[in-house]
């Protein structure tokens, strides 16, 4: 009985957290042992997350186009201190920081939310007044160490006593891991001065990102959202936003070669991306993709067929709260 439950998605759908709206489209089901599997390759163990439940369902927003998961299984402290350990978790330098620090003047002031140990700091004009919220105690520590004004409080919080006292508020990499993420934007646009700038960098879906199959990274426990263009575009919409700019990175050298693997599977499959793949089919086109010459004419042909697949990794939101008239 209970497996059966399992399989019809009406029964079960669960509300968008972006904008609420009930129907979301089924796209996929992943099963979490095969998810934990694909983690613990990478040196991960998640299986923690997973215990009350063998499937996790990826849906679409119909209303809003956020994908979401469910269960979202998000990660909590302990995970994000056995990501930190591993040597390619830390980067101090994004592409996002370089184009953000263009939306920020001398004299104004920063709240960055999730900012870690503060690397953003490091991008902006000398006189910018900055303030870091973060949720790792150690991260905070670094960050306090190296003279910055870091808390760790939640935005909600943090809004709630800050009201409109920022010219600009930043997330980077942030939002994808947040399951609900309306309060948590809602709280970010009540801490902008009116005429403020929010400027939010997450893992585009309209790139290369929506077809990369096997790369636990973008699914529970680490990321529960996808943010399409239209997404962050309703994003914006819904706080009463107006709308600046929505940048696409182009693709980052160290992400080439996953991109490349990723469109060559995809044009391969010619169906509809699955997150995991563990097909014999997939293993075997795996073996034939190590022929650069054949992996690098199939990715072509995929960003032919769709171009948005050439893009990188992150796209940037930045939109402006009106000034009080
Ligand atoms: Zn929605």
């Amino acid at each position: 009985m209970g497996h059966r439950e399992h399989e019809t998605p009406q029964a079960e759908a669960t509300p968008c957290p972006g904008c609420g709206a009930a129907a979301g489209a089924l796209v996929d089901s992943l099963p979490t042992a095969d998810l934990a599997e694909l983690y613990r390759r990478r040196g991960i163990e998640v299986s923690a997350y997973f215990e009350t439940t063998a499937l996790i369902r990826r849906f679409r927003c119909q209303a809003c186009d956020l994908g979401y998961f469910s269960p979202p299984c998000p990660g909590d402290g302990p995970f994000y201190e056995q990501l930190q350990t591993q040597s390619w978790y830390y980067q101090d330098e994004k592409p996002e920081y370089d184009y953000a620090a263009r939306f920020i003047q001398a004299g104004q002031r920063v709240l960055e939310v999730g900012c870690g140990k503060g690397a953003f700091h490091a991008w902006l004009p000398s006189k910018v007044s900055y303030r870091g919220l973060e949720f790792n105690m150690e991260a905070v520590q670094k960050a306090q160490a190296a003279g910055l004004d870091v808390r760790k409080q939640s935005i909600e919080e943090h809004a709630t006593r800050h009201p409109a006292a920022y010219d600009r508020v930043c997330s980077f990499q942030v939002l994808e891991h947040v399951p609900e993420p309306a309060s948590f934007v809602h709280a970010c646009v009540d801490a902008l001065a009116p005429g403020g700038l929010l400027i939010i960098a997450v893992p585009a879906e309209d790139s290369f990102l929506a077809v990369a199959a096997n790369a636990p990274l973008n699914m529970p426990p680490h990321h529960v959202l996808r943010w399409s263009d239209r997404a962050l575009r309703n994003l914006a919409n819904r706080e009463g936003l107006v709308l600046k700019d929505l940048w696409h990175e182009p693709i980052a050298p160290f992400h080439r070669d996953w991109q490349l693997q990723a469109l060559a599977h995809h044009y391969l499959a010619r169906r509809r991306a699955r997150l995991i793949d563990h097909s014999l089919r997939y293993r075997l086109a795996a073996r034939l993709l190590q022929r650069q010459s054949i992996r690098d004419w199939l990715a072509q042909r995929a960003v032919r067929a769709s171009p948005d697949l050439e893009r990188g990794h992150t796209v940037i939101l930045v939109a402006e709260k009106p000034a009080l008239t």
